[in-house]
């Protein structure tokens, strides 16, 4: 099978997907999208589970190069998007092009997706979903939508609608920066969500303050009554992780397993990780 001939281009702006002469599952390359100043691509950042060490998943992560001045922070270009009336678009690419993506990984690995609340609220969003995964050929229970708690702020019967018809569909909904929102235990009522992600602010402080620590805990025992995975954000040292280890936190995803990083250097990564079991297997039929 052949590589498609590819778009050097990139995406444009205006047709997210369409005007990609490499939109087929066969390209695996790097695909770039221009924006209105410079280039906007993804970033892939590994998340592991914490008792194998194996990698279950990467979140995509925007990233905005601004020519004559570098990477922009993605909190605040995504502001910017909303601001201008843009984050349909650029977060319809954005699907797009990590469903592309994941779905040439060499494993069928989870991928997860920021999505802002004003994205969330356009009408197309539910389509361009389904779209994205029917054009890229990845199984819905690969994709997961993270969502903050400013999603559920407003037209809350309505957002919970959708975000069932979203799970009905088979994809799976996560809940992010948890703990730093309003009234995050009123939402876990009344949505079951797939997973929870336990913001960096408090995983950062775990091993040197108790507080964080009864705070995680905290949520690692509602995360298992209610049957919801739990992941910790931001693990960079090998303490912390310690730490959530013995809490029974299930995920873990931080620069200490990876920093954000080009498809490329993910799939090197999985290989990396399957040759390395290989090795290990035939000590382990020894021992048995
Ligand atoms: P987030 O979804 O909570 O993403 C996690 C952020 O923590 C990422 O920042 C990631 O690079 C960073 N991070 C991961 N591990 C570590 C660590 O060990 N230490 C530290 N200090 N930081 C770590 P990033 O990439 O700057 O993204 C910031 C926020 O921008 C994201 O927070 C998300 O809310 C938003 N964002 C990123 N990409 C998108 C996107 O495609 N669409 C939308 N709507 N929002 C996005
Ligand atoms: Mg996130
Ligand atoms: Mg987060
Ligand atoms: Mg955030």
């Amino acid at each position: 099978s052949q590589t498609p001939p590819h778009c050097t281009g990139g995406t444009r702006l205006g047709s997210p997907g369409r005007a990609a002469c490499c939109s087929g599952r066969r390209c695996g390359r790097q695909q770039a999208m221009s924006s209105v100043n410079g280039t906007l691509f993804l970033n892939y950042q590994p998340q592991v589970d914490v008792r194998s060490g194996k990698v279950v998943g990467a979140e995509a992560l925007l990233r905005w190069n601004r020519p004559g001045q570098g990477p922009v922070p993605p909190d605040r270009f995504v502001e910017l998007a909303e601001d201008i009336g843009l984050i349909g678009r650029i977060g319809a690419w954005v699907l797009e092009e990590a469903c592309r993506v994941a779905a040439a990984w060499p494993e069928p690995i989870a991928i997860a997706v920021n999505v802002s609340p004003s994205q969330f609220r356009l009408p197309r969003f539910y389509k361009g979903l389904v779209g994205a995964l029917g054009r890229s050929g990845l199984e819905p229970w690969r994709l997961q939508v993270e969502i903050t708690e400013g999603i559920l702020l407003n037209d809350t019967e309505e957002t919970l609608d959708e975000l069932k018809r979203i799970r009905a569909f088979g994809v799976s909904i996560a809940m992010d920066d948890f703990g730093t929102g309003y009234s995050s235990l009123s939402y876990l009522q009344k949505f079951r969500f797939d997973k929870i992600k336990i913001d960096r602010t408090f995983v950062n402080r775990l091993a040197d303050d108790p507080n964080a620590v009864a705070i995680v805990r905290a949520v690692v025992g509602f995360s298992e009554a209610l049957g919801v995975i739990a992941n910790a954000e931001g693990v960079e040292t090998a303490a912390q992780a310690e730490v959530l280890r013995a809490e029974g936190c299930l995920e873990v995803q931080g620069y200490l397993y990876g920093r954000p990083m080009s498809s490329e250097a993910f799939v090197r990564m999985l290989y990396a990780a399957r040759q390395n079991e290989f090795a290990a297997q035939p000590r382990e039929r020894a021992r048995t």
